[in-house]
């Protein structure tokens, strides 16, 4: 059988553009330490079309941050048939050129992810393959066409049912491939998508609806990572991992059996539900990070289809409390410049997030993702500063006019909250205050 080669390249880390922001940032911990965790996750997207890849095309992977000419001309210099990149938004610019230089050396090259999935057209133009939304299928049914001479421009699983992924058919990710000892936490991803849509969301559904991986499966990953890690740090790649409470309670009854700590995005609806927080302790959950989106209730009125989270408000201090009281950590995220947003909005939230006693909080900036209704309604409205401003979808840099702010007064606002939230004698009061519901919660029991 013909051999192959392909390198999958994941661009990795993304980079603050608001210089202010950026040097502020270097300065503050509790911030640092959560950019520096997330720049550190190896791509669990590529790790899985890996095991999606046939015997006969061997694999390599590189992450690609601050990448130099020598790093280039060595991908180069390894003659594969195919580079496949993965990005997201922050760095798809920086993805397309060096994709169409590769081509121009002769090349093939694909781009995936949540960008070109929301914009297959742009990325067209840049690359020889794009693929929309889940990969796995796709993957294997492209190299198969590479092989054979038959590479298609465009291969959806949103227009093409037969490429849609059953998490039935889920391989092992190929952890093999990493360098294990660079990373700080590995990643597996337990449920897809999430039903709630919320309307600045491009992960909920610019891959694919919501699915949950059976546990089985599950299981067999966890001990793969065991196998190359034997305490290991685990972050679940999902987008909302605890929808489905059943379903929930099979997983955290099979993470009781690791020796781990690990970490999870959810919403606040954990909080509702005394036997699946007393799993979530049982099974070492270090942190729970939940979209609590803002301390102004209106701003939630309409941010997901059914109004779901709205309805959640006057729960929320209650539902911090009575996570943390498990002995989980919260981390509470609120985002700014949403139209209900004033300049007292920036106090409201830090009033609320000293009342709430969250352990841990992140603040971002509102941000018009291509493929979200935000993104088509501010278009529409002709509130986008530019055309193509993905290099700062960063999260932390304005990208449309904000309606009760002019974007400098935004962005000092935003600053100034960074400043305050992010203190180092803020950020040891809040531990301290947690490590306090810590000690209430181990005397209780003793
Ligand atoms: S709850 Fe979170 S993951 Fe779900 S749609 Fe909203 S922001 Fe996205």
């Amino acid at each position: 059988m013909k051999e192959y080669k392909v390198v999958l390249i994941s661009m990795s880390g993304v980079r603050v553009y608001n210089k202010k922001l950026l040097d502020l940032g270097l300065t503050l911990p509790g911030f640092v330490d959560r950019s520096k965790v997330i720049a550190s996750l190896p791509s669990l997207g590529l790790l899985t079309l890996a095991s999606h890849t046939p015997e006969n095309w061997e694999v390599v992977y590189k992450e690609l941050d601050d990448f130099t000419q020598e790093e280039l001309e060595a991908i180069a210099g390894l003659k594969p048939n195919v580079i496949a990149f993965s990005s997201l938004t922050a760095r798809i610019n920086e993805t397309y050129l060096l994709s169409k230089k590769f081509h121009d050396l002769g090349f093939t090259t694909i781009i995936g992810g949540l960008h070109v999935s929301a914009l297959p057209e742009e990325g067209m133009m840049y690359a020889d393959c794009i693929i929309q939304g889940e990969g796995e299928i796709i993957w294997e049914t492209l190299l198969q066409d590479y092989e054979n001479n038959q590479l298609k421009r465009f291969y959806s699983s949103f227009t093409n049912t037969k490429f849609a992924f059953h998490m039935n058919d889920s391989k092992i990710p190929k952890y093999d491939l990493l360098d294990i000892p660079r990373y700080n936490r590995l990643t597996i991803q337990t449920t897809r998508g999430c039903p709630l849509h919320c309307n600045f969301c491009a992960a909920s559904r610019t891959i694919s609806s919501y699915k949950k991986k059976p546990i089985e499966q599950i299981e067999k990953e966890l001990n793969k990572i065991f196998e190359v890690w034997d305490r290991p740090f685990i972050e679940l790649a999902d987008d909302n991992t605890f929808v489905d409470k059943l379903w929930s309670k099979e997983l955290l009854k099979l993470f009781t059996h690791y020796k781990m700590k690990w970490f999870t995005e959810t919403d606040v609806s954990v909080a509702y539900d005394p036997e699946l927080l007393e799993l979530l302790a049982k099974s070492n959950c270090a942190q729970l990070l939940i979209g609590l989106e803002t301390s102004n209730a209106k701003g939630l009125f309409e941010i997901d289809a059914g109004n779901w989270k709205y309805r959640q408000f006057d729960n929320y201090l209650k539902a911090i409390r009575d996570i943390q009281s498990y002995g989980i950590s919260v981390n509470g995220c609120f985002i700014f410049g949403f139209d209900t947003d004033t300049p007292e909005t920036f106090y409201e939230t830090e009033s609320f997030i000293r009342e709430s006693n969250l352990s841990e909080v992140q603040i971002t900036l509102l941000t018009p993702f291509p493929g979200t209704n935000l993104y088509n309604k501010l278009r529409q409205e002709n509130r986008l500063l530019s055309e193509n401003y993905w290099d700062k979808c960063t999260l932390f840099d304005v990208n449309f006019v904000p309606k009760h702010f002019t974007v400098p007064e935004l962005e000092n606002n935003f600053q100034e909250m960074m400043k305050r939230l992010y203190a180092e004698d803020v950020v040891k009061e809040r531990k301290r205050k947690f490590k306090q519901t810590l000690r209430n919660k181990y005397n209780f029991q003793s």
